[in-house]
């Protein structure tokens, strides 16, 4: 095998390519062209035994090649880093890929290479001509959308839902149109059904919501988030025309779950936003000012009522009936890789990413609220004075569980 690479021919390589994902510094298998350690979207051969960065396998590959299974143009090999999807596997995949310009489809180095082994295929390894394959059109998105099989591709970062906001995980629908800047719209497939046209939503209890394409140039806000709805065509979001209402889908999934006497509304937990300013009700500043996990607020979208999660007065150290040890509010905790997170009190599932009170101990996890609706049915919480003496009492009760005395 020559160090140049081909401008245009067959593939270099005789076998089938495998398309792999390895997690930073989990082998100590090396690339058999940069002999660098091995991670993120790889190709193997399993005839020769080598393993290859996918940056590393382009290089061995033409820059241009004609491919059975798309014969009718030729595809060109693209040195990119976004995401893509594989034409031929329908899966997800990110890093050089071979791109036809005329179809504006992408085949991964692992899928061009297959048809090396069985060169007589039937219709079934066949891209037709032009985007048609396994697409379906849906309300939710402005381009039909693609049924693919997710996996992942990098350590950073993985495809986020916009309906749920968690990782992508087997079946899931996608529009990868429009480049590395382009939709990024990607729902799990038992998502897709939760959407729905019309929508009765607490944050605007008066008017129903419907869902709605925007209008090229027109510019508006999210009512929850304040962040920008763009003004692509293809930008789904549910709106109250006569209130001038406007809520983006991934905030339609968000409600208000905090009952809190500084407030007569349930308040409604932020963690991440956009760069608009929620000034706090109780210090004045910015609750979004901090873009760490400290920087969370509450609130209500209907009255633009914000208060800081550290300004709202939760204890540092809960206590609830259905568990014997006491509870500390803790950042986020991903207890297990299951991607379903649930709180032990009203079993209702919970956001990895929010507060919680925590039993480092058993491993017992509850929402903020669940644990507060408790606390403050047995003190006041904002007779301060008395919430000292009972943090008091828990700080000796702890030590009396630490140390045994
Ligand atoms: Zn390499
Ligand atoms: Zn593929
Ligand atoms: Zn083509
Ligand atoms: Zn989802
Ligand atoms: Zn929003
Ligand atoms: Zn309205
Ligand atoms: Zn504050
Ligand atoms: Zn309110």
């Amino acid at each position: 095998m020559g160090n140049s690479q081909p401008k245009k021919g067959s593939l270099s390589h005789e076998h089938t390519l495998f398309h792999q994902y390895v997690e930073n510094r989990s082998t100590k298998e090396q690339c058999d062209v940069c002999n660098e350690e091995i991670y993120g979207v790889v190709y193997a051969c399993e005839v020769c035994e080598f393993t290859r960065h996918a940056s590393c396998a382009q290089k061995r590959m033409p820059l241009e090649i004609t491919h059975p299974s798309h014969s009718m143009h030729e595809l060109q090999l693209q040195d990119e880093s976004s995401d893509f999807l594989c034409e031929r596997c329908f899966c997800n995949s990110r890093g050089p890929r071979y791109h036809c310009s005329s179809c504006l489809i992408d085949v991964d180095l692992a899928c061009v290479s297959s048809n090396n082994d069985q060169s007589a295929e039937g219709d079934e390894g066949q891209i037709p001509e032009g985007r048609v394959r396994k697409r379906t059109r849906h309300f939710s998105h402005g381009e039909p959308l693609a049924l693919f099989k997710y996996r992942k591709t990098t350590q950073r970062y993985e495809l986020d839902c916009s309906w749920c906001d968690k990782h992508l995980l087997g079946m899931s629908y996608g529009c990868f149109n429009g480049g590395p800047y382009g939709c990024k719209f990607f729902l799990h497939e038992s998502c897709i059904s939760k959407i729905s046209k019309r929508l009765l939503h607490p944050f605007h209890p008066l008017h129903h919501l419907f869902l709605q394409y925007s209008n090229v140039g027109y510019r508006f806000s999210c009512n929850a988030c304040k962040g920008s709805i763009s003004s692509t065509n293809l930008t789904t979001y549910y709106a109250c025309h006569k209130c001038s209402f406007y809520l983006h889908i991934s905030c339609a999934r968000l409600q208000p779950t905090l009952k809190h006497k500084c407030h007569e509304h349930d308040l409604t937990y932020f963690s991440r936003s956009t760069e608009e300013c929620f000034n706090c009700h109780a210090c004045g500043h910015d609750c979004n000012a901090q873009k760490n996990k400290e920087g969370a607020f509450y609130r209500c979208v209907q009255c633009n009522f914000n208060i800081h999660f550290r300004c709202l007065p939760a204890p540092p150290v809960g206590k609830h009936r259905y568990h014997r040890h006491f509870l500390i509010l803790h950042h986020g905790v991903i207890e297990d890789d299951s991607g379903e997170y649930y709180c032990d009190v009203c079993e209702e599932e919970r956001n990895p990413k929010h507060h919680i009170y925590y039993c480092k101990k058993c491993t017992y996890i509850a929402h903020v609220e669940c644990v507060l609706k408790e606390v403050s049915s047995h003190l006041n919480i904002y007779n301060i004075s008395k919430w000292k003496l009972a943090m008091k009492k828990m700080i000796s009760d702890l030590f009396v569980l630490a140390t045994g005395f």
